[in-house]
């Protein structure tokens, strides 16, 4: 028996799993591909061949892949309903409050206990000082997987008992850095079409991170280099857009954005880093409208 099974082995699950590795948490691991798990081999995991053979292989599952009705996709099968009578599960895929609302319904009527959790950090932070996980959902699960938790790193931050309230932050968080995103991207076309350095603009900040590393993307080109892929980006953008048509918000922003993201994709970005977005920008390469 493991400790926890984490489901999803990405760049997100695959870090994970590690973590615990590191930590000295026996775990057991599941992928929809399976060759994926290939890469584990050196850190002597379980490999779960099946998704109820995941559950049962311990107390509590954690989900991160990239699917926001990943509790279902995964366990919407009712002969799942025996395996999760008991569980804890622990959803970190990104996904929207009212999904997120459902799960936890969903998931007490088989018995099993829900969290949903955040994570806002990059893959190589966690199980380290600086892996940041927010988590909501009832407290008393929450003490009971505290500890499990913390061998993601030094920041782990419950927010209270409403199952909905870390997704609500987290689509907000994702706001804030997709406006980020446009306004390095449209910053870099200004100097590029003006002939002045991305380096001039990038020392404007030298105290900003985020400036510092997506401005620096552009100017080295180096968008193979990535912690989350442009469709991953895409993914999460996707619920802003759902979540503003939900609560019938002005959806202009999302959709905006979202059309920049289209045609990256389109044109075969989807793989790269997230500032692969300049590309389409620029109208280089394989721009496709
Ligand atoms: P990723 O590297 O693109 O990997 C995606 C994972 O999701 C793969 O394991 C893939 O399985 C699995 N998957 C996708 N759809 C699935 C489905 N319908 N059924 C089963 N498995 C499915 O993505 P990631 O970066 O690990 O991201 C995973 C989650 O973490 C996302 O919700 C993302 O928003 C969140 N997150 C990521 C980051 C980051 O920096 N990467 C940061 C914060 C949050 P296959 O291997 O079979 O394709």
């Amino acid at each position: 028996m493991s400790e926890v099974t984490i489901f999803g082995l990405g760049l997100m699950g695959l870090a994970l799993a590690k973590a615990y590795h590191r930590g000295g948490v026996p775990v057991t691991v599941w992928n929809r591909t399976i060759a994926k798990a290939e890469t584990l081999e050196p850190v002597n995991v379980v490999v779960a061949q099946t998704i109820s053979e995941a559950i049962a292989a311990s107390p509590v599952s954690i989900i991160c892949v990239d699917d926001p009705n990943s509790v279902l996709t995964l366990f919407g099968n009712s002969q799942m309903d025996p395996l999760l009578d008991g569980r804890t599960i622990i959803q970190l895929s990104t996904s929207l409050p009212k999904q997120v609302r459902k799960d936890q319904t969903w998931l007490a009527e088989r018995n099993a206990d829900f969290l949903y959790g955040a994570i806002h950090c990059g893959p190589q932070e966690l199980g380290t000082k600086d892996g940041n996980i927010l988590i909501s959902g009832p407290s008393t699960v929450y003490k009971l997987v505290e500890g499990l938790l913390s061998h993601q790193g030094g920041k782990i931050e419950y927010l209270g008992d409403d199952i909905t309230a870390v997704s609500v932050l987290d689509l907000a968080w994702l706001s804030i850095r997709f406006g980020e995103f446009m306004g390095m991207l449209h910053a870099s076309n200004i100097c590029q079409s003006e002939g002045i350095e991305l380096q001039k603009f990038i020392s404007m900040f030298p105290d900003n991170a985020r400036i510092q590393h997506h401005v620096g993307t552009i100017r080295d080109g180096t968008y193979d280099q990535r912690t989350a892929t442009l469709s991953v980006w895409r993914a999460s953008l996707e619920l802003l857009k759902q979540q503003a048509v939900d609560a019938g918000m002005d959806a202009g922003f999302p959709n905006h954005v979202g059309g920049l993201f289209e045609r990256a994709i389109k044109a075969g970005y989807g793989e790269e880093h997230v500032m692969a977005l300049f590309k389409v920008l620029k109208g280089d390469g394989r721009t496709v409208d």
